[in-house]
């Protein structure tokens, strides 16, 4: 597939395989591409500004809808090249396609919700007879940098509000699965002027690295890990930077919790997508009077997961990334163990695949939880009281989101006030968002909020236009 720029489609000398890590099979090739094409990528994007800015919010919302219907006639065959590229089980696939869909119909409303507000200059020293108002005014060019795990609906979550408000953008997909997202970038071309959605491949370290420096680009939209996200705030200078980094999402389940529910949170929060999830459950603290029940039941749910054939749809767990990654969560389970943890289920790897593990006796101060395991794996940390899950909960360097269980109100309270991560839920794990929430972490999780109504905020800048009435 080749890249996009100023509505062209680009390629280069140099490419890069796409391989499926279920088989090891080529899906396709991408360009990888010299700093001068990210260049022209800027300059077709500045090029393409007033396209945009002339272009009515009507038309504008009109043409995202379009774009929405596009990719839900099409949703199947998106779904299939996300699960090839991913080696997330389709099912997962297709959600996620739903959840893109949706996200482009939010950004689709909102761009008919953008304005500003009447300030009373009247109420400050000397501000009687003046009259004035907001406008809220795109920033101009968005660069949307995206990781590997949820390719499509995170990458949409910055080009579709960033265009909702008029900005026009440049895409660097993630190197390992770009496909879907340059698929889906097509489909915004065919609706929207030349330049206004451009796409670039290559090395994060070099194209990303370019995009964050360049004077000529007003907005860094970021999603990826912290480290990446840290040299990005270090280079970015001036410009705007929305960073949404990696987590390390605790599950809370208190001696009173349903444990059934609380299982069932953990099933979902720590295998879905092979565990590759920023706000999946990483750390399950769990007071020690159920803990022996809680971690039976655990482990029954978790020997039901099947894992195979990611485009099989009796599969519920599929591949990570690459086995390179798989290695990685090997080799922090294989030191746990070594550290005195015990393995209740799972813990071998086979290629790009790590069984559904469950993993008790596991101490916080152990780099399988200090650190954000990116794999199918639930370690179980026991604590004696809720004062300790709290501050275990808190011993992190993140905070992303987070769920706690348990049927008293007061404890869950306490919870919600004194855990810090952007989203507390209660009787929900962590690994849950709808896609018009503020989804942003505090601490190392990020900077920033996503969720078209937030992201719009983010994108805008607020001119403020007063009038002498004196
Ligand atoms: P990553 O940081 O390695 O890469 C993310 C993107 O940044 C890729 O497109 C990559 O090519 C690019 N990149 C790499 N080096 C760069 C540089 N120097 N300058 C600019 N761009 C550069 O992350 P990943 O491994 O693809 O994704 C996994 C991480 O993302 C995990 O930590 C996960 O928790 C996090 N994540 C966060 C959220 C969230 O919303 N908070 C969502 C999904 C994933």
């Amino acid at each position: 597939m080749d890249m996009l720029i100023g509505g062209k489609y680009v390629t280069a000398e140099d490419t890069e395989e796409v391989k499926n890590p279920y088989d090891g099979q080529v899906i396709d090739t991408v360009p990888i591409a010299h700093l001068q094409t990210a260049q022209l990528a800027i300059d077709e994007a500045n090029k393409a500004k007033s396209s945009l800015v002339e272009m009515s919010a009507f038309k504008i919302s009109n043409k995202l809808l379009n774009v929405c219907e596009k990719l839900t006639q099409n949703r199947e065959e998106f779904a299939k090249l996300l699960t090839l590229e991913v080696g997330k089980p389709i099912n997962e696939s297709l959600v996620e396609l739903d959840r893109s869909i949706e996200t482009l119909k939010l950004a689709a409303e909102e761009a008919k919700r953008i304005y500003g507000e009447s300030v009373p200059l009247d109420a400050g020293l000397n501000g009687k007879g003046f009259f004035a108002f907001t406008q809220r005014l795109p920033l101009g060019v968005v660069a949307a940098i995206t990781p590997f795990n949820y390719p499509l609906n995170l990458t949409i979550h910055k080009i579709a509000p960033a265009i909702a408000c008029k900005n026009t953008v440049i895409v660097k997909p993630p190197t390992e699965a770009p496909l879907t997202v340059m698929k889906f970038c097509e489909l915004l071309n065919e609706e929207f002027p030349d330049g206004v959605v451009n796409v670039i491949t290559g090395y994060g370290s070099e194209i990303g690295d370019y995009l964050v420096c360049s004077p000529e680009i007003d907005k860094i939209s970021f999603t990826g890990s912290v480290t990446t996200g840290l040299m990005i705030s270090q280079k970015a200078g001036m410009k705007k930077v929305t960073l949404e980094l990696g987590g390390n999402d605790p599950l809370v389940v208190l001696k009173d919790a349903d444990i059934e529910k609380a299982v069932k949170g953990v099933i979902n929060g720590a295998f879905l997508n092979a565990g590759q999830v920023c706000m999946g459950v990483k750390r399950i603290i769990v007071e020690e009077e159920i803990a022996d029940e809680f971690a039976k039941k655990l482990v029954g749910e978790t020997e039901k997961l099947v894992m195979g054939n990611p485009l099989d749809k009796t599969t519920t767990l599929g591949t990570l990334i690459s086995e390179k990654a798989a290695m990685q969560v090997e080799q922090t389970v294989d030191m746990a163990v070594k550290e005195g943890a015990k393995i209740l289920t799972g813990g071998k790897r086979e290629g790009a695949f790590y069984e559904a593990t469950v993993i008790d006796n596991v101490k916080p101060d152990m780099d399988l939880v200090v650190n954000e395991t990116f794999g199918p794996v639930a370690p179980i940390i026991r604590v004696k009281s809720l004062d300790e899950a709290i501050e275990v909960a808190n011993d992190t360097e993140y905070g992303l989101q987070a769920g706690v269980f348990t049927s008293d109100y007061s404890a869950a309270m306490r919870c919600a006030n004194e855990i810090e991560a952007g989203t507390v839920f209660i009787n929900k794990q962590s690994t849950f968002r709808t896609d018009n929430m503020p989804f942003g972490g505090f601490k190392n999780s990020g900077v920033g909020k996503e969720g078209i109504k937030y992201a719009v905020e983010e994108m805008t800048k607020t001119k403020l236009i007063g009038l002498n009435l004196r």
